[in-house]
């Protein structure tokens, strides 16, 4: 772990790295690339890789790309695209290239063209149940498909025709010609080219045959000059495919694939394809709820850019797989936002307090810092009048042991404003209590009562000057530590996860907050404002994160 906030933690990629340019190796150049595909939003899996890519070539005074991996129209589009570009620069980071993988179509069509002329390719008309069929097993070799020893001029005019749209989806497939009893499945004749009339977002029907990932990612890095491909670790396996296309191809160059784990985080899931799920299926708001782990969503939420670098840095980089608390990224945003975050006062539950002796029609304009230990984040007016409400917690009838809060004949101190004492508790006929009674002590104001001492310090708001707000309270989106491990993920959806609290009141000065103010709302949590949904005069705030850690280990 860090400690160091400007000297970065080294590991084994940093080193590897540090050492090329001793060597000088790629000229003393670093160039890396992020290349997600955009098949649904980025997560907080894909920050560690961003972090990753970005800070190495900007540690380096190198460049990183931002590629599409878009080989695979059915599952993408443009939403996802956009939605990629405007969370990587939220992150902070900013591209030096913008590449498609599909900008490489017809470059990657020559050097198939190319393989098959020197003997390494093959046009194969075996269904893709027989080839898995023919692919072997971990102990078993596989087997040759009869296609295999096809003549080359013959595998060029079927490759031709494969494109021309002669053929139907899936009646043919370019294979790599490599070894069918290679101990490595990747290396069976791994597929390169496969017929499939879709559209796509950016070649149109251009095109009725896709490149496979493999055979694309590997050609797509040399063309980029990329020097360093940093992928996780479920590829390392398919780098001996990587070295193989390139070594055979005469690409410009030959990046070096560098494995490292991926992030796992306990209470979550990184998966695109499950978070798809719980979009589609309406078990959550969509990708930018604020308990999705993805980029849009932690934003939302109201994280920083920093606390989800902070997180990624801290978790540090290696090649075992491990996972991750989630107290970890609550941790890292906690620590940005009670350094940053202005306070305010917001009473989710209201109890309507009179104050006897204060003037009907008297406003004070009260000056109150919006930091503790910050003068430089200023003050603001917090108006005090004769109805103001409190937290119905703060006040106890009968009050628990060592309760410091208000109680019947007792006194309290309003945060930046007086003492006041609670001198009668008025009841409706259920018995539920609706209202207190009070006096204040107009010597309080900023100073503590000749000779007494009050301890305790509630928040509060004017009832007239204060603003009705709906406050989101969001939970972990599962209950167990490793919703993969259940036999459905959905099962372990927290049933608690969102708790909406629609009555809630907020300072004045929360009348009007720009898009994503963060606050720390005094003794409640921290909250950011949501311009989406606030709308007809209705002010939302969802909690980013408890003010303290409130989950135990068990
Ligand atoms: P998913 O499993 O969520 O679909 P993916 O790997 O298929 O993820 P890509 O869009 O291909 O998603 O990912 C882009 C880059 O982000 C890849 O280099 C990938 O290795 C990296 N990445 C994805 N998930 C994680 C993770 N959990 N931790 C670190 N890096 C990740
Ligand atoms: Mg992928």
């Amino acid at each position: 772990m860090s400690t160091n906030d400007n000297q970065p933690a080294s590991n084994f990629i940093r080193q590897i790295i540090a050492n090329d340019l001793k060597d000088n190796k790629n000229n003393g150049k670093v160039v890396t690339r992020f290349p997600p595909e955009p098949n649904g939003y980025l997560h907080i899996g894909h920050a560690k890789s961003i972090c990753l890519n970005f800070g190495i070539a900007a540690e380096n005074n190198g460049r990183c790309n931002l590629r599409f991996d878009d080989t695979n129209p059915e599952k993408e589009s443009d939403e996802y695209v956009e939605a990629i570009k405007r969370d990587v620069q939220w992150l902070g980071f900013e591209w030096s290239e913008l590449h498609h993988a599909s900008d490489y179509f017809e470059q990657l069509y020559d050097y198939a063209v190319q393989l098959i002329e020197q003997g390494q390719a093959y046009v194969d008309s075996l269904s893709a149940e027989q080839i898995r069929e023919y692919r072997g097993t971990l102990t078993e070799p596989g087997k040759e498909s009869p296609d295999r020893s096809r003549p080359i001029a013959e595998n060029l005019d079927l490759f031709k025709r494969m494109r021309a749209g002669e053929f139907a989806d899936g009646q043919y497939v370019l294979r790599a010609k490599i070894d069918m009893a290679s101990p490595n499945i990747n290396m069976r004749d791994p597929a390169l080219y496969r017929i499939r009339r879709v559209h796509h977002q950016r070649t149109g029907n251009d095109w009725c045959i896709y490149p496979m990932y493999d055979y694309t990612h590997c050609i797509s890095d040399a063309l980029e000059g990329i020097t360093h491909s940093l992928c996780t670790l479920e590829f390392e396996d398919h780098r001996p495919l990587y070295d193989w296309v390139l070594d055979q191809v005469k690409t410009p160059s030959h990046p070096q694939q560098i494995e490292f784990a991926r992030l796992q985080l306990e209470y979550t899931i990184v998966s695109k394809r499950k978070l798809n799920q719980l979009v589609t299926e309406k078990h959550v708001g969509g990708w930018d709820d604020p308990r999705m782990p993805t980029i849009a969503g932690l934003r939302r939420a109201g994280f920083t850019p920093k606390s989800i670098r902070d997180f990624c840095e801290r978790i540090g980089l290696t090649k075992q797989n491990s996972w991750i608390e989630m107290g970890v990224l609550e941790y890292c945003i906690r620590e940005d936002l009670n350094d940053n975050a202005p306070r305010a006062m917001a009473v989710l539950q209201p109890l309507r307090v009179v104050i006897d002796n204060y003037p009907e029609d008297q406003t004070e304009q009260l000056e109150v810092g919006n930091h503790p230990q910050k003068p430089e984040l200023g003050k603001r007016i917090v108006p005090f009048s004769k109805v103001i409400l409190i937290e119905r917690d703060d006040f106890a009838e009968i009050p628990p042991p060592k309760f410091k809060r208000l109680v019947a004949g007792g006194e309290v101190r309003l945060r930046g404003s007086y003492v006041i004492q609670c001198n009668e508790i008025i009841k409706d006929a259920d018995g539920n209590i609706t209202e207190l009674r009070c006096s204040y002590d107009p010597d309080t104001l900023g100073k503590n009562p000749e000779g007494r001492k009050v301890k305790g310090v509630i928040h509060w708001v004017s009832e007239q000057h204060s603003q009705p707000a709906e406050l989101r309270l969001y939970n972990r989106l599962f209950s167990v530590p490793n919703p993969d491990n259940e036999e459905n993920f959905l099962d372990a959806i927290n049933p608690e996860s969102l708790e909406v609290l629609t009555d809630c009141r907020v300072e004045a000065s929360l009348a009007n907050p720009q898009p994503e103010s963060r606050y720390q709302f005094e003794r409640t949590g921290y909250f950011c404002f949501d311009a989406i949904d606030s709308v007809n005069g209705k002010l939302v705030f969802n909690r980013t994160v408890t003010l303290r850690d409130n989950w135990e280990k068990d």
